[in-house]
């Protein structure tokens, strides 16, 4: 049978973002229609609840019935803490399993890095949805520079939370026609014109945020050797938040479109050919 996601994003327009001008039922609805799409595209059934109150949200996953209940929010506390929050039950049954499967996805890409999954029996939508529940915090938008980064990646937010129910499922994540992602743009004409790309460079993958494994590395490699810091963690294989804004400041440099994504002319400049 095919699994059914009921995707409960947050319907608090109160919960105002630090210094950007939205809030998280905006933010949170807009990540839900996201991930309604990935998951449907990856074969599941979906019912984005992005209107009413928590109540009939329950009351309609209940109704269906939903195989899993997904709340989506963004957090607040006391405008320093931040990381991803994922909540369920208890720590042993089906919902945790799905907090850990998002969460090995989410987490890295996330900015903050105060993270965890925890027990919440006491929560509406985690005692009330007959469906195991996966409630996610994403991160927390009462910090400026992580309510920035919320506003600015929606889709990859909603990316790794599909990947994460894929793995669960045991699901193939089928990623978007690459046709919907912009190209790097051609550099611009030199005096000297540019090398061609070898076959090899355009064979390469595209690597931007929430990229993960041996390509992000090679980016990583290149940017630190060239003395451009991707944050504490180093070469790690996830390129988040601050291997993107480590690319941005190279592209920048080599006078590249600085849009924080390594394409072909990306590649070519990195690897020196
Ligand atoms: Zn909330």
């Amino acid at each position: 049978m095919t699994p059914r996601i009921y995707i409960s994003p947050s319907s608090q327009p109160d919960n105002t973002y630090a210094g950007v001008d939205t809030n998280e039922q905006e933010v949170c609805r807009a990540i839900a229609r996201e991930l309604a799409e990935d998951l449907k595209r990856c074969g599941f059934e979906v019912i984005c609840g992005d209107y009413g109150t928590m109540y009939d949200r329950v009351r309609e996953s209940n109704g269906w019935p939903a195989g899993l209940h997904l709340p989506i929010h963004t957090n607040g506390f006391n405008g320093e803490v931040a990381g991803t929050r994922l909540m369920s039950y208890d720590l042993k049954g089906s919902g945790y399993k799905v907090c850990q499967a998002i969460f090995k996805h989410l987490a890295p890409l996330t900015p903050g890095t105060s993270e965890n999954i925890s027990a919440h029996p006491e929560k509406y939508e985690i005692y009330a949805a007959v469906a195991p529940t996966a409630y996610v915090e994403v991160d927390f938008h009462d910090v400026p520079d992580v309510a920035l980064w919320l506003t600015q990646n929606k889709p990859q937010i909603a990316q790794a939370i599909c990947q994460g129910i894929c793995d669960y499922y045991k699901m193939a994540y089928i990623p978007e026609s690459s046709e919907e992602y912009a190209p790097d743009p051609e550099p611009a004409p030199d005096p000297e014109p540019a090398p061609k790309p070898s076959g090899k460079i355009e064979g390469l993958p595209v690597v931007k945020s929430g990229s993960c494994g041996d390509a992000a590395k090679i980016v990583q490699g290149a940017l630190i050797a060239k003395g451009y810091s991707c944050g504490s963690s180093g070469i790690d294989g996830v390129f988040g938040v601050n291997s993107v804004a480590a690319l941005k400041s190279y592209q920048k440099e080599q006078g590249i479109t600085a849009d924080g994504i390594v394409g072909p002319a990306t590649w070519g400049k990195l690897l020196g050919v």
